[in-house]
């Protein structure tokens, strides 16, 4: 990955002193991430925040809903704005800062509830990404399809526009979780050189990588491990074992007291077994299934998503929503779809 270089299709940068001209006259900001944040966009929002803060800017991280309760340990978790629960502040943060960031995501639909403020805004927008496919009116680019995480792209931009700034504790403990969660612990592919370089510099701040990844993947409830084991036991193979999904129902989900990131890494599962290179997860939602996808080597789960799912993401991983029934996306995925 080499910063700041344009290749159409795959990334996108703002000049770098044009960057910086930006940092120079903005002092308010709005991060935005998208809906149910996963670690890399509270990983990555959170480190931005407190580099911001630590450099005496004004700024504010804006979520259209909850994150997990795994998360709550970043620093500063506790000022994400919620917009479904905080409209009202919310749209102070919108209107009141001079730059809004998007993060992590890349188009507006999927702002959900944040989506007609984004559309609307005269603010400029500054995009941070790593989705294919951009779709906002960003008057700012840092998007790099190659780049592991948004994490990623955060410490490269900060280098940028503060050049002398010495990583927090704080900032270097989002950035590694955000990295480490969209990594699959530095083992997927993406993981570079470089992104090994940036874990040196966050762990010479004095962060415990250790305490970090206890924090994410040793925090499950009784209940949760429970519901594991039913997704497991419910995994089913298809496409000559070289396929594998698995659909929770609401009931089921009920039955061992479900809450908001329980079900995080379940679709991960299916591809432990030797063979599998595509895993679906469904889960049971208010009025819709909600669809994870991932794949191994060369099976494009973005396309699937984006033709079959209402969704999108990256090749290797993807999500989006069904509202048909379970056995309408079962038969989809078991006999229409091809890889
Ligand atoms: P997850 O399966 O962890 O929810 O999401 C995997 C990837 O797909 C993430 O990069 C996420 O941003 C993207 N993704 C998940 N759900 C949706 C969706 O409904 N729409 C789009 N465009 N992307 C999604
Ligand atoms: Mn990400």
């Amino acid at each position: 990955m080499n910063i700041g270089e344009n290749k159409k299709n795959i990334s996108r940068y703002s000049d770098a002193r044009q960057l910086k001209q930006l940092f120079k006259k903005v002092k308010n900001l709005c991060l935005v991430i998208h809906p149910n944040p996963d670690g890399d966009a509270m990983g990555s929002s959170l480190g931005l925040f407190n580099a911001l803060k630590e450099n005496k800017y004004r700024v504010s991280v804006v979520s259209p809903n909850g994150y997990p309760s795994f998360l709550s340990f970043l620093s500063g978790s506790e000022k994400v704005i919620q917009a479904d629960k905080e409209m009202a502040k919310a749209g102070k943060a919108l209107n009141t800062a001079d730059l809004i960031v998007v993060m992590d995501f890349n188009s507006l639909p999927r702002a959900e509830n944040l989506k007609e403020a984004l559309a609307e805004t005269a603010k400029p927008i500054l995009l941070i990404d790593h989705h294919t496919q951009p779709d906002i009116p960003a008057s700012f680019w840092f998007w790099d399809i190659r780049a592991t995480s948004t994490c990623e792209l955060v410490y490269h931009l900060i280098k940028i526009i503060f050049p002398s700034y010495r990583f927090s504790k704080k900032t270097s403990q989002c950035l590694y979780t955000g990295t480490m969660t969209d990594t699959g612990s530095f083992r997927f592919p993406r993981v570079s050189p470089g992104t090994h370089g940036m874990i040196k510099e966050l762990l010479e701040s004095g962060i415990r990588h250790h305490e970090i990844h206890e924090a994410v993947y040793d925090d499950y409830t009784y209940d949760r491990f429970q519901l594991m084991a039913l997704a497991l036991q419910k995994l089913t193979l298809c496409h000559h074992n070289k396929a594998a999904y698995i659909f929770l129902t609401s009931d089921e989900l009920s039955k061992f007291n479900y809450k908001k990131g329980d079900t995080e890494g379940f679709v991960n599962l299916p591809l432990s077994i030797k063979g599998v290179v595509l895993s679906g997860f469904f889960m049971e939602q208010d009025g819709y299934i909600k669809i994870s996808l991932r794949s191994k080597g060369n099976v494009d789960v973005n396309l699937l998503a984006r033709k079959y799912m209402n969704g999108g993401g990256h090749k290797n991983a993807a999500g989006g929503k069904w509202y048909g029934t379970a056995e309408e996306l079962i038969r989809l995925f078991k006999n229409t779809i091809s890889f």
